[in-house]
């Protein structure tokens, strides 16, 4: 494939409200240790609203998009095992120091300095982008680009849940918030052997995203707004509590509860973002049922293996969680649908 020299890249501008164009500009080419990707897919994510919004870190100039898919069509010096024409993911942390204790230690998805792909580097929204070949995983085969596109979202998931909240065979699990990644947190927890998973919404939710819960494998897809989750999960588990409750809803309230319906000694993993920086938990009562509250953020190499591993094998599946798939110059129309929750996903077609 012959590389064009321009590309179209949806690039936020500067900082600022709005301030995102469709902008023609120079493809980059492959160097030392990266390969130059076209990607075929890239997913619209909830944060990718927030950064329109100013309310989510950026760097501008820069070119959105972080969860995305493609095909390498350059190979830099240095990078081997890869070749023109692999089906590619990659990982997201785009810039990593190398020397800190994190980064040497194997976690240098958690890196003080990272920037990653999609706000702290250019990423996805554009025809080519150029990745540090260290960040690639393959995708399987049978798996389309636009399904291979919700990897980004899907290895937060399961790096939470089974690398740092370590789901067990036969735990009861809730999870809070039924947008993508409580979607795809129902699916892990099904395909890890969860006993009974319990997944929250509100009345918004009701037509949707809770319906597509139940056909997802949820044993109870529960409106808070018409039913106390609190309640229902003592009931179920005997009065026990469940053995793990997953927030991805970063709702105050919905935390709250949460840690309210955990069992003594069980898990709570939180992994949503709150809106504000401080949010009230009944602390008294936790120290009396010393649950382990797992904080959580980002994913790193083998939770995408895992993730690739589970959607090859049809553990997880993306599709149904794909409600519209647009044309990348259409990226308003997605934001409003992801905004307005009237889509689960939009993915992008550069
Ligand atoms: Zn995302
Ligand atoms: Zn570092």
């Amino acid at each position: 494939m012959t590389v064009p020299e321009t590309m179209r890249a949806l690039v936020k501008t500067a900082k600022g409200r709005d301030l995102i164009e469709m902008k023609q500009m120079p493809v980059p080419r492959a160097d030392e240790d990266t390969v130059l990707v076209r990607v075929r897919a890239a997913g619209i994510c909830g944060s990718d609203v927030k950064i329109l919004h100013d309310e989510h870190p950026y760097f501008p100039p820069v070119v959105l998009g972080h969860e995305f898919s493609g095909e390498i069509v350059e190979t830099g010096r240095g990078v081997e095992g890869w070749s023109v024409g692999d089906r590619v993911v990659p990982e997201v942390h785009g810039y990593v120091c190398g020397t800190c204790r994190y980064c040497l230690s194997g976690k240098r998805h958690v890196c003080p300095s990272k920037r990653a792909l999609g706000w702290g580097m250019d990423g996805g929204f554009a025809e080519y982008v150029k990745v540090p070949a260290w960040l690639l995983h393959r995708i399987p085969e049978g798996i389309s680009y636009e399904e291979a596109a919700l990897s980004e979202p899907m290895a937060i998931v399961v790096h939470g849940m089974l690398e740092r909240a370590k789901i067990e065979p036969e735990d009861s699990v809730v999870i809070l918030g039924c947008g993508p990644l409580g979607l795809i947190a129902l699916q892990v927890a099904r395909a890890e052997g969860a006993s009974s998973v319990v997944i929250t919404g509100a009345d918004e939710d009701e037509k949707t995203r809770l319906r597509m819960a139940m056909e997802l494998g949820a044993d109870y897809a529960v409106n808070v707004q018409k039913l106390d989750p609190v309640e229902l999960v003592m009931q179920k588990t005997g009065g026990i509590g469940a053995d793990l409750v997953v927030d991805l809803s970063g709702a105050p309230s919905a935390i709250r509860q949460g840690l309210e319906m955990v069992r003594i000694d069980g898990r709570f993993l939180a992994i949503g973002i709150p809106a504000p920086q401080e949010v009230s938990i009944p602390w008294k009562h936790l120290i009396f049922r010393v649950p382990q509250v797992i904080f959580h953020f980002s994913s790193c190499y083998m939770s995408w293996e895992r993730t690739l591993s589970l959607m090859g094998k049809g553990k997880v599946k993306t599709r149904p969680l794909i409600t519209k798939v647009l044309d990348l110059s259409e990226w308003k129309e997605g934001m409003r649908m992801t905004e307005s929750r009237e889509a689960v996903k939009v993915v992008l077609k550069p």
